[in-house]
């Protein structure tokens, strides 16, 4: 990718870790200012520092994307910080191991929350100063289980089809405006997300996943590579919207 000419100043919700941080540096790299906004705050400063010290531009921020209030603030720091919003990346997540109907309906609405209201919060807050000033990206991540849900995944399948119908939707409501809303779909990739799950936990999960034909993936993708999805998505020069994009492992040769 070459470096951006105009200077697009970026949002990453969920850039504590894994893919936002990943894109966070990739984005940077080519000269995007990016505001890094999760709830481990120190993680972000941390990654703004070593982006600063790369030559690059970044600033650290509090979010919790289920919270308001919480969303409104991050979006008023960074962009005095930063100036006037023009790529958001909604890359928030939580993943959890529990049946539908045994997971506590608070814990199920919490990762719906996440998923799909944390990601309407930032579309509220940031989507009519883009339309304002014509120009926009709106990068929603979703999941292959969106439409290949697996056993013993709470809310995540759900959640993530949610925000792809949500993400069609917005396509078209935000058609001739300027701004673009995309999906970017990753196939499983290797982040902190689930890898601290203990043998207790993950052993039923391995169980149900074989009873219905699933095996734990035998390659996964690393959070660079949708780094680099996204700052395709990004950096399509105008008159293409690349609306959709999933990314798979390739297979071993
Ligand atoms: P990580 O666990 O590394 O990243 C998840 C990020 O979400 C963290 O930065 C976390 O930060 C942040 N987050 C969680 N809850 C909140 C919240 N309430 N408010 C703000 N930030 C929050 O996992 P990934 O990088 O893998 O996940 C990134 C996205 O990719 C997620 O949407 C995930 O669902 C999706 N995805 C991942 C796949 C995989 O195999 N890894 C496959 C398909 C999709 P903090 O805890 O500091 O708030």
């Amino acid at each position: 990718f070459e470096p951006h000419p105009d200077r697009r100043p970026v949002l990453i919700a969920g850039a504590s870790s894994g893919i936002g941080a990943a894109t966070a540096e990739a984005l940077a790299e080519l000269g995007y200012p990016v505001a890094l906004g999760a709830r481990r705050v120190e993680q972000c400063e941390a990654l703004a520092a070593k982006i600063a010290g790369n030559g690059g531009e970044a600033f650290a921020h509090h979010l919790d994307v289920t919270d308001t209030a919480s969303v409104d603030a991050f979006v008023t720091a960074a962009e005095s910080a930063l100036g006037a919003t023009e790529v958001v990346v909604s890359g928030a997540g939580d993943l959890s191991f529990s049946l539908v109907h045994e997971m506590d309906p608070d814990q199920f609405l919490r990762q719906v929350n996440v998923h799909l209201i944390g990601v309407q919060r930032l579309a509220h807050r940031v989507i009519a100063g883009m339309i304002a000033r014509q120009r926009g990206d709106f990068v929603m991540i979703s999941s292959d289980t969106a439409n290949n849900p697996r056993p013993r995944s709470g809310a995540y399948p759900a959640s993530k089809a949610a925000v792809e119908v949500m993400a069609r939707q917005m396509w078209m409501e935000l058609e001739g405006t300027g701004v673009r809303a995309s999906l970017v779909r990753p196939g499983p990739t290797m982040t902190g997300m689930g890898m601290d799950t203990t043998a207790e936990i993950i052993g039923p999960v391995l169980e149900d996943w074989a009873k219905w034909g699933f095996a734990r993936h035998p390659e996964m993708l690393r959070a660079a590579n949708l780094a680099a999805a996204i700052v395709a998505v990004v950096s399509a020069p105008r008159g293409a919207h690349i609306q959709l994009i999933e990314v798979q492992p390739e297979a071993r040769v």
